[in-house]
C-alpha cells in the first residue's frame, strides 16, 4: 500500500526508467504526481455534435475519422483530417504537420478540441490546429476506455515526450488514486475546512483529476472548483504559516529597545528640511514603534519613486544615533551611495550636534578604506553609507543599531548582517526600502517575514509628467525639444538599451538583470491628458500623438556610446552632453554624475545606470530610445528620474521599427497612467509572478498549484488563516490535527522552498 510519500518509481505503471524522466520534471514522489494537475479539461461527457457547432466558439467534439491527407502546398506542408458524424463533416488542418502522416485511419474515433472557424468550401466548419486525441476502440481495455470518453476528461501537460503524455498520466493517476484510497493523510484541521467550506484532501485530489459528473466546466477551466480552491489554499497556507513563524521567531530574539525622548525629537527637528507628509509621519511612527520594542525590527518600507523614503530612513537613523548607536545605509550602486552620502552630510550639517558621516565603497583606495574601517570599528563614525562593501570589506561596527538596506540587497545579505556587528552585541534593527510598487495585499503576503509600511502619498508641489510615444523617424523634433528645454535652463536624460555596438548581447552591465527595481510617481488622475499652452507646449504636442510610421529598412540598435558622439556633434551641438554607463571607471561615473547634479552637464546620454534612485530635480526630460525594448518596471523607473522638481516634466518614448504586441501594451500603459501600482499590476499580469518578482530575487518558491495573479484572494485568506492558526494556543483542530499541520509545514518548507532557516 503506497503512501503519498513513496518514491514515484513504486507507483504502478511508472518503474525505474520512467521515474528518471519524471525526476527531471521535479516529480519524485507519488504525491508530486498527484499535484501535477490537468491544465484543462475536455467535456467528453457531453461533446458537441457537429450540427450544433457555431463559428467562433471553442468546442470539444468526438467524431469518426473519414479521411486524411498530407498536402504539400507551395508554402508549407498541410495536414488535413476530415471527421464526420452522419452527414455532417468537420475539416481539421495542421500546418507543417508531416509528423501526422499515417497517424489516422478511417473508422477511428477522435476527440478534437479547438476553435470553430467558418469554412468557405462547404457549409461545414473547420478547426485550425485543434488539440486531438485518438480514442481507444473496442480492442483497448475497458478501464482505459472509461477514462477517455463519457466523462470530463483531464488534459495534462506532457511530463516527457509522447510516452508521458495525457493518456499515460490519466491511467497512472487514476490507478494511484485508487491505490491510496482512504489513505491520504489530511493536513488541515477538519474544523477549518468545514468553516471554509472546502473538501478534504483526498476528495480534492480525486476531483481535480477526475471531476464528478456535472462539475461546471467553466469552474474547472479556471481552477475555481472547490477541489481546486482547497489545493491552492493548502499550498498558500503552508507558505504563509512558514513566513509567520519566521516573523515570530525574529520577535523572540534580543534586539535593542531605542528610546525616543525630547532630545531625540529635537535632533530630528533640527535637520528636517521640510514638513513631512502625513504618510511620512505615519510610516516613521510605525518604524519608531518597532525600534522602541526590544525585539529586532524587520520592516519593509515601500513607496513609489519620489515618495520620500530617504528622509524617513534618515530620521530612523537619527533615532539610533541619538541612542548612542551607529546606523548604516546600504545602497545598490556607488553612484547612489555617493549621492546619499552627500545629501546626508549636507542635512546633518544643519544640526548643532556633531555627527560623523562616512562613505565606504569598493572603489575607495586601500588607505582610505582602512581609515574608514577603523573609524567604524571604534565607533567614531555614527552614520555609515556604502555599498555591498559594508559586508565585503570586513567592516566590524562598534555598536551597530540600525541597518537600512535597499531591496536589491535583501536576499543576498539578510543573513550576513551578523558579520557587521561585534559578536557580543544585540541584533540590529533592519529597514528594507523598496520602490517596487507591489499591490499591498501581495506585499503583505510575499514579504510575510517582514512587516510592511507603505508611503502612499507624494510630497507636495509635484507636477505631472507628460508621456508621449514618438516614432524614430521624428527624433529630430525630439532633439529640438530637448534644445528648447535646455535653453530654459533644464536638463535632460537620453537613455539607450546598450552601451556600445548594436547587438543585444551586450546589455548594460550594471543592471543587465531584468529585475523590477522601481516604479513611477504621481497619481494617474492628473496625467498626460492635461492641455498645454505656450510655445513649448505646441511644439511638444506637435511631436506627440503620432502613430508610429512603418519601418524604414536597415536601421539597427542605437547605443549610448555611438549616439553620444552623434548627438554631441550633430543635433545637440553646442550643448554640454555627458556620457554615463556601467563600464566607466567608478571615479569617472561619479564625476559625470556630480557634474550633472551641479548643472554642468545639460544632457546626459546614458544606459539604465540612471535607473535607480538618481535625484536631479532640475532634469525635466527623459528620452528613452528603443523604448520597446525596455520592461515596464524599467520604464517607470526611468520616468521617475524626472518630475522631481516643480517644473513640468516630459517622458518621451522613442520607438524603433519592430514593436511587438507586448511592447505595444507596455508603451500604451506608460502613456495612459503614472500610477505605479496600476503599472505593477499590469506588469504582474503580463509577465506572471515568477518573472515579475524573479524567483531568486524574491526568494519566492515555485508553486505547484497556486498562481499569485489568479489566486490573490486565496492568498489573503491563507495569510489570515495562517496568522490565526499560529496565534491560537489551542485553537482549531484536535491536538493530532495540529501536530500534522506542523509536521507538514516542516516537510513542505524543507522540500518545496528550501528556506527553512533563512534568518
Ligand atoms: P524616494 O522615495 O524615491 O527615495 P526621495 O527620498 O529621493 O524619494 O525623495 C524625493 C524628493 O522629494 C527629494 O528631492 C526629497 O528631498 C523630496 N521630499 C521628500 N519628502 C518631502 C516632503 N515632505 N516635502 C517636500 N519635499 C520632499
Ligand atoms: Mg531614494
Amino acid at each position: 500500500m503506497p503512501g503519498l510519500d513513496s518514491p514515484v518509481k513504486f507507483v504502478r505503471g511508472v518503474g525505474p526508467q520512467l521515474s528518471e524522466m519524471l525526476a527531471a520534471k521535479g516529480i519524485q514522489t507519488a504525491e508530486d504526481l498527484l499535484y501535477h494537475l490537468p491544465f484543462r479539461y475536455e467535456d467528453r461527457q457531453n461533446p458537441r455534435s457537429l450540427d450544433e457547432l457555431k463559428p467562433g466558439e471553442t468546442a470539444s467534439v468526438i467524431a469518426e475519422v473519414r479521411g486524411s491527407a498530407l498536402l504539400r502546398t507551395r508554402r508549407m506542408p498541410l495536414f488535413e483530417l476530415t471527421v464526420g458524424q452522419g452527414r455532417h463533416v468537420l475539416k481539421c488542418i495542421w500546418f507543417h504537420a508531416t509528423y501526422l502522416e499515417g497517424k489516422f485511419h478511417a473508422g477511428q474515433t477522435v476527440a478534437l478540441y479547438g476553435k470553430v472557424e467558418p469554412s468557405r468550401s462547404t457549409s461545414n466548419f473547420k478547426m485550425i490546429q485543434p488539440q486531438f486525441e485518438i480514442l481507444p476502440d473496442a480492442s483497448d481495455d475497458a478501464e482505459t476506455r472509461l477514462l477517455e470518453v463519457g466523462r470530463i476528461t483531464p488534459v495534462y501537460e506532457s511530463l516527457g515526450g509522447s510516452r508521458l503524455a495525457s493518456r499515460w498520466q490519466r491511467k497512472v493517476i487514476f490507478n494511484l488514486l485508487d491505490a491510496v484510497r482512504g489513505n491520504v493523510l489530511e493536513c488541515l484541521p477538519a474544523q477549518m475546512l468545514g468553516r471554509l467550506d472546502m473538501p478534504d484532501r483526498e476528495t480534492s485530489l480525486r476531483e481535480v483529476h477526475f471531476p464528478p459528473e456535472g462539475t461546471s466546466l467553466t469552474q474547472l477551466q479556471s481552477w475555481a472548483t472547490p477541489a481546486h480552491r482547497r489545493l491552492i489554499f493548502e499550498e498558500l497556507f503552508f507558505l504563509e504559516l512558514g513566513l509567520e513563524l519566521k516573523r515570530r521567531r525574529m520577535r523572540e530574539r534580543a534586539g535593542i529597545a531605542f528610546e525616543t525622548n525630547n532630545k531625540v525629537r529635537e535632533a530630528i527637528r533640527e535637520v528636517l528640511p521640510f514638513h513631512p507628509t502625513a504618510a511620512q509621519k505615519r510610516t516613521l511612527g510605525e518604524i519608531v514603534t518597532d525600534m522602541r520594542a526590544s525585539s529586532p525590527m524587520r520592516r519593509l518600507l515601500q513607496g513609489d519613486v519620489g515618495s520620500g523614503k530617504t528622509i524617513v530612513a534618515l530620521q530612523a537613523m537619527l533615532v539610533a544615533i541619538e541612542n548612542g548607536y551607529q546606523a548604516a545605509l546600504m545602497a545598490p550602486t556607488e553612484i547612489l551611495a555617493t549621492q546619499h552620502f552627500l545629501a546626508a552630510r549636507k542635512l546633518l550639517e544643519r544640526s548643532s550636534r556633531k555627527y560623523r558621516t562616512i562613505l565606504l565603497t569598493g572603489s575607495l583606495d586601500e588607505d582610505r578604506k582602512r581609515t574608514n574601517r577603523g573609524m567604524i570599528n571604534r565607533g567614531e563614525a555614527q552614520l555609515v553609507i556604502g555599498t555591498h562593501a559594508l559586508i565585503e570589506e570586513n567592516v566590524e561596527f562598534d555598536r551597530l543599531g540600525l541597518v537600512v538596506v535597499d531591496e536589491q540587497h535583501r536576499f543576498g545579505v539578510m543573513q550576513r548582517f551578523k558579520l557587521m556587528k561585534k559578536p557580543n552585541q544585540p541584533e540590529p534593527d533592519v529597514l528594507v526600502m523598496t520602490a517596487t510598487p507591489i499591490p499591498r495585499t501581495l506585499a503583505l503576503s510575499l514579504y510575510g517575514d517582514l512587516d510592511v509600511s507603505i508611503l502612499d502619498e507624494l510630497p507636495p508641489r509635484r507636477t505631472p509628467i507628460v508621456t508621449r510615444r514618438v516614432p524614430e523617424e521624428r527624433c529630430e523634433d525630439v532633439w529640438d525639444f530637448v534644445r528648447k528645454q535646455v535653453a530654459q535652463g533644464r536638463q535632460a536624460y537620453i537613455v539607450y538599451p546598450v552601451i556600445e555596438g548594436s547587438s543585444d548581447d551586450q546589455p548594460e552591465l550594471d543592471f543587465s538583470h531584468d529585475e523590477p527595481s522601481a516604479a513611477v510617481s504621481e497619481p494617474a488622475s492628473r496625467s498626460a491628458r492635461t492641455a498645454r499652452k505656450g510655445k513649448t507646449a505646441d511644439l511638444f504636442s506637435s511631436i506627440s500623438g503620432q502613430k508610429p510610421t512603418p519601418k524604414i529598412k536597415g536601421a539597427e540598435l542605437k547605443s549610448a556610446v555611438s549616439m553620444h558622439e552623434k548627438l554631441r556633434t550633430g543635433p545637440l551641438k553646442g550643448l554640454r552632453v555627458g556620457l554615463l554607463h556601467g563600464r566607466l571607471d567608478p571615479d569617472d561615473k561619479e564625476i559625470i554624475m556630480r557634474r550633472f547634479q551641479r548643472g554642468e552637464i545639460d544632457v546626459l546620454v546614458a544606459t539604465t545606470v540612471v535607473e535607480v534612485g538618481v535625484d536631479v530635480p532640475n532634469a525635466t526630460v527623459m528620452v528613452v530610445e528603443h523604448a520597446e525594448r525596455f520592461g515596464l518596471a524599467q520604464l517607470h523607473q526611468l520616468r521617475g528620474r524626472v518630475g522631481r522638481g516643480a517644473a513640468k516634466s516630459y517622458c518621451i518614448l522613442i520607438t524603433g521599427q519592430k514593436v511587438s504586441e507586448q511592447a505595444e501594451e507596455r508603451l500604451g500603459a506608460m502613456v495612459r497612467t503614472q500610477d505605479g501600482f496600476e503599472l505593477a499590476e499590469l506588469d504582474l499580469t503580463m509577465r506572471g509572478p515568477g518573472e515579475f518578482f524573479g524567483t531568486r530575487q524574491a526568494g519566492l518558491p515555485d508553486f505547484r498549484v497556486a498562481n499569485l495573479v489568479r489566486d490573490r484572494a486565496l492568498l489573503e485568506l491563507a495569510k489570515r488563516e495562517a496568522e490565526t492558526f499560529a496565534t491560537a494556543k489551542s485553537g482549531e483542530g484536535t491536538e493530532a490535527e495540529r501536530g500534522r499541520v506542523w509536521a507538514r509545514l516542516k516537510e513542505s518548507w524543507q522540500r518545496r522552498y528550501g528556506l527553512v532557516e533563512a534568518g
